[in-house]
């Protein structure tokens, strides 16, 4: 193969001490000062990560000479007077199970190229090539490739040549290898592919043809795949872990293996369900963030923060379609999806941050604030996923009713792709709004306004009433509860604590404590760990079903240890909060309303 004028050699040549070791040359650096940088952070995760620390010293030498690498911030280095193609020789330690890093050890390796490869300034946009090299580890002998790489060489899912046209394309297709099982499905006549890494028992057919039918919709919904040879989905499937990486032809997800369909089952469980839900989130970005993106992300400056107030459409209303695209596919029906639907409100209407940040600002600050949550998180902000997808739903909504339903959403992704996806031109910050716009033939600036940049609770209303659903609110049941379906017990009656407590330290320790609340009245803070109640010890997570249990208005002694002082103090029982949202079908609804319903969720008319 020809190496590229920017080449790079990945090997694991001790896959127990966590360490790829990396070998790039350059051919024609810039003799006066070449440029090398590692991004700060990988798009789809907005925190400034800083790769660059787990890189080992960097070496390198020109022919046989060694030459100086001078490092010039926490992210970037320089190489002076360099006449000749120049080697840089470098380790990177991987040990970060996430999908957002890199990960070594004797069972497999897996690297995002944004902690691996570094940046010749001035060459990001010429063709790069890689060659990926078989561990020689007696363990690691029979280890496979998964990537969607172009490969120049070597057998398909072997180790071999690799090339990507620019920088952005080289660290856009994660590297898994090792003994993944491998099954493979055709979505509209692509091949799509799933590598499962780690223990599992998975119903690789059963999962194939759910996933079939979820990228088949996604697909036809949108009009087109975008143009790829193949998709890959790169699963690591471990006890316990959730989350998902998206990729312009791949995506890599972590998922608890009991969440993936087992061998014998027929049921969608809530972990399969939370699993498809996940893959199809990740799809749904193929076009909706990795090809439709902000202007501010094209190109991305992966060196300091991007900001951009338009998350709450790229995750929002992904997150809405994610689940959506279940029922439409016919993988849950209308009362799970309805679920769904009422535990994502609920986790908005449980931060009490939603009267403090608007979308906008979730969005613009999601970088010190979204991805660095602390205790104080449910009273300061609001997620532009949860609150996102919720706007999702009232546009469509809104959308549908303006257009006396002749369009929805769904005709804004389209017109999104056409005319941003596909030409790959940034959308503007008010970009999506415009669309809609243009799409409905009036002015939305007071839904806009007061969806995106106050801090209002939508009002769904007269929204919903045309589908035949209802949007409802309810105190929360015990500390179980995640919302989602009405109430069986009466919970207006319990007492609320106005904490959220987790077991630890030989009591309850406080994980938040809310604004407004009893447990805040009576002095308590987040971290400090309840050890009686009422004079009674408290183990763990009894706490907040104990305080349940007494009336509204009672006062309880409290001990708890703030540090190792012990706090006595009295708790004053709150009123319960209609914290948990649930959406339910309106009876007798007319047939206008429910073929409306049925239009929106993709179901045949009797289903
Ligand atoms: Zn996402």
């Amino acid at each position: 193969m020809t190496q590229a004028r920017i080449h790079f050699e990945i090997s694991a040549p001790k896959p127990a001490s966590h360490v790829f070791h990396v070998s790039m040359t350059i051919q024609e650096p810039d003799s006066q000062e070449q440029l090398f940088s590692l991004p700060a952070w990988i798009p789809g995760s907005y925190l400034l990560r800083e790769f660059a620390k787990n890189l080992g010293p960097i070496t390198g030498r020109v022919g046989d000479e060694a030459i100086t690498v001078h490092k010039l911030d926490r992210n970037s280095w320089a190489v002076r007077g360099a006449t000749g193609t120049l080697t840089l020789e470098y380790d990177v330690y991987a040990w970060d199970m996430s999908v957002r890093s890199a990960h070594l050890d004797q069972t497999h390796g897996y690297y995002n190229g944004t902690s691996v490869c570094l940046m010749a300034h001035g060459f990001e946009n010429e063709l790069h090539t890689v060659d990926l090299m078989a561990p020689t580890d007696e363990k690691c002998l029979d280890w496979r490739v998964a990537t969607t790489l172009k490969r120049v060489s070597g057998d398909k899912w072997g180790f071999g040549s690799f090339e990507a046209p620019d920088y952005d394309d080289l660290v856009d297709h994660p590297v898994e290898m090792g003994t993944f099982t491998l099954t493979t499905f055709e979505a509209r006549g692509v091949p799509h592919h799933i590598a499962i890494t780690g223990r599992h028992s998975c119903d690789l057919e059963r999962l194939c043809a759910d996933l079939t039918f979820i990228c088949e919709h996604q697909i036809d919904m949108f009009g087109e795949l975008p143009k790829m040879d193949e998709y890959l989905f790169q699963v690591m499937a471990v006890g316990n872990a959730y989350g998902g990486l998206e990729h312009r032809s791949s995506t890599s997800l972590v998922c608890k293996r009991d969440d993936l369909p087992q061998v014998g089952d027929t049921e969608v469980t809530e972990g399969y369900r939370q699993f498809l839900g996940l893959c199809s989130h990740e799809y749904f970005h193929t076009w909706n963030v990795k090809r439709i993106k902000p202007a501010m992300f094209l190109p991305y400056d992966l060196s300091k923060e991007a900001h951009t107030t338009l998350l709450w459409a790229f995750e929002g209303i992904t997150s809405y379609y994610d689940d959506l695209c279940l029922i439409r596919s016919g993988r849950v029906d209308t009362e799970s999806y309805l679920e769904l639907l009422g535990r994502g409100a609920t986790r908005v209407y449980r931060s009490y941050g939603r009267h403090k940040q608007s979308l906008f600002d979730s969005s613009f600050d999601a970088w010190t604030k979204f991805y660095r949550q602390d205790e104080n998180a449910p009273n300061a902000i609001v997620s532009y996923y949860t609150k996102g997808a919720l706007v999702a739903l009232a546009l469509d909504m809104r959308i549908r009713k303006l257009t006396a339903d002749q369009k929805s959403l769904d005709d804004v992704m389209q017109i999104l792709w056409e005319r941003h996806g596909k030409p790959l031109v940034g959308v503007p910050e008010d970009g999506v709004e415009k669309i809609v716009e243009d799409l409905v033939g009036t002015d939305m600036g007071d839904f806009f306004d007061s969806t995106l940049r106050t801090t209002e609770d939508i009002s769904f209303d007269d929204l919903l009433e045309q589908v035949g659903v209802r949007f409802c609110l309810r105190p929360q049941e015990n500390s179980t509860d995640k919302g989602g379906k009405p109430s069986k017990n009466k919970p207006e009656d319990k007492g609320c604590l106005g904490a959220r407590a987790l077991a630890g330290n030989g009591g309850a320790k406080l994980a938040n404590v809310y604004n407004g609340g009893a447990a805040e009245a009576a002095g308590l803070a987040a971290g400090d760990i309840v050890v009686a109640l009422d004079g009674l010890r408290v183990t763990g997570t009894d706490l907040e079903d104990r305080v349940a249990k007494a009336s509204v208005g009672t006062e309880l002694s409290v001990h708890a240890f703030r540090r190792d002082e012990l706090v006595e103090t009295t708790l004053k029982v709150g009123a319960p909060v209609a914290d948990t949202a649930y959406f339910e079908l309106v009876e007798d609804a007319s047939d206008d309303v429910v073929a409306r319903r049925n239009a929106w969720l993709g179901l045949k008319p009797g289903s």
